[in-house]
Parts: structure tokens; C-alpha cells; sequence
């Protein structure tokens, strides 16, 4: 079955966008929490679900400061791709420099999205993993149903960032032909703004 329900809620300085993907059990994935745990946890006791699991589709410290006020609040799994293990511990140097002084409580690298399979059955919700770094090294675009939730590698304006720590040209570029060969009426919801068709955003990247 591939009938979810996404919930958008943004939050912090950089406007990142959480996602909540409930299915009709009311239990819910979390993606990318961002940076306030408990304005997601009254979301989340409005909305009426129960978090499940934790997903992030990579570590830079704007989409990380929530999980671990998720993970004791609920005692729930998190998942994120090894190879951004590194940038998940020294969050906090990189929060100071782009931001402010005040730290966010790390959370312990848990789940290895790196350990496969690429098809991963999360707590019933069927999550397919695609390693597309570039905007990091372990970044992953996550596939559920016919939703894409690209993190920061495909933006609402092109692809994300690769002059911020973890980014790599050559390898987005790569990632960026691995995506390709997704049907273009996926939709995709992405770390920042607003949701778009797959075939839109090639349309816009093949123009520029
Ligand atoms: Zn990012
Ligand atoms: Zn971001």
C-alpha cells in the first residue's frame, strides 16, 4: 500500500522543512527533524499518530537538533547513511560558525542506512534508500510510495549545495544520473521550500 499522508512543518533559522508520513494505522516516520522537538512533539499529539522511526536524509546540524529530544521522548530508532556519521559528531562546530553559540544535543549514530538493504521495511513503512551524495558524503534521497524526500540534493531552485562541509561536485553529479531513472511524477519534498514534480525540476535543470 502506498497510501501515506505527509504532514510539512517547518522550523528554525533556515526554514528546514520536517516531514511526518503517517499511514492509516496513524503511525508516523519522521524525516529530518530540524531543530525544535517540541513544537514537532505537539504536532505530532495533535495530529493524533505515533512516531515510529526517525529518518534523516543527511547530518548538517539544521536538519539534526531535534532527534535526540524525539528519540527519549519516544524510544524510537534513527536512521542516517554511515558516511555522514562524521558531520552528525561535529554538528555543533559548524552550527557555531553558521549560526550561534547554542549547542545541540548530538544523538549517537544508530541506524546504518549504508548496512542495505536498499528496499528497508521501517517499522511496516516500506522506504526505498538511495545513496546520492554530493550535497554530503552519506547523503540519501529517501523513496516512500511515490514521495521522494531529497534532503538538500534536489532544491525547489536545482540541485543542492556543494561548497558546504560533506559536498562533492563530481559525486551530485553522479547522484544526480542515479535519479534520473525515477518516474518524472514522483513528488518531491525537499529539505527547504515547497514541494515539487520530478519533471519539473529536470525540466528547469536541463534549461540552465
Ligand atoms: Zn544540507
Ligand atoms: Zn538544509
Amino acid at each position: 500500500m502506498s497510501d501515506f499522508h505527509v504532514t510539512t512543518f517547518v522550523n528554525g533559522k533556515w526554514r528546514q522543512n520536517c516531514y511526518l508520513i503517517s499511514n492509516a494505522q496513524r503511525e508516523v516516520l519522521i524525516v529530518d527533524p530540524g531543530s525544535d522537538p517540541e513544537a514537532i512533539s505537539e504536532l505530532i499529539t495533535e495530529l493524533g499518530v505515533r512516531p515510529v522511526a526517525i529518518l534523516n536524509t543527511h547530518a548538517h546540524y539544521d536538519h539534526i537538533g531535534a532527534i535526540s529530544g524525539l528519540m527519549q521522548k519516544y524510544q524510537i530508532p534513527f536512521f542516517l547513511h554511515a558516511d555522514d556519521a562524521k558531520l552528525l559528531k561535529q554538528a555543533n562546530l559548524y552550527k557555531i560558525l553558521f549560526e550561534t553559540k547554542n549547542s545541540i544535543s548530538i544523538p549517537p549514530f544508530g541506524e546504518d542506512f549504508a548496512k542495505g538493504p536498499e528496499d528497508l521495511n521501517v517499522a511496516g513503512f516500506p522506504v526505498r534508500v538511495i545513496h546520492t551524495p554530493g550535497h554530503t558524503a552519506g547523503g540519501v534521497c529517501l523513496l516512500i510510495g511515490s514521495n521522494l524526500f531529497s534532503g538538500d540534493t534536489l532544491m525547489p531552485g536545482g540541485p543542492g549545495r556543494t561548497d558546504l562541509p560533506g559536498g562533492d561536485k563530481v559525486k551530485l553529479k553522479d547522484s544526480l544520473q542515479k535519479l534520473r531513472e525515477l518516474p518524472e511524477d514522483y513528488l518531491v519534498y525537499a529539505g527547504h521550500g515547497k514541494p515539487f514534480m520530478l519533471q519539473e525540476f529536470w525540466k528547469k535543470n536541463d534549461e540552465q
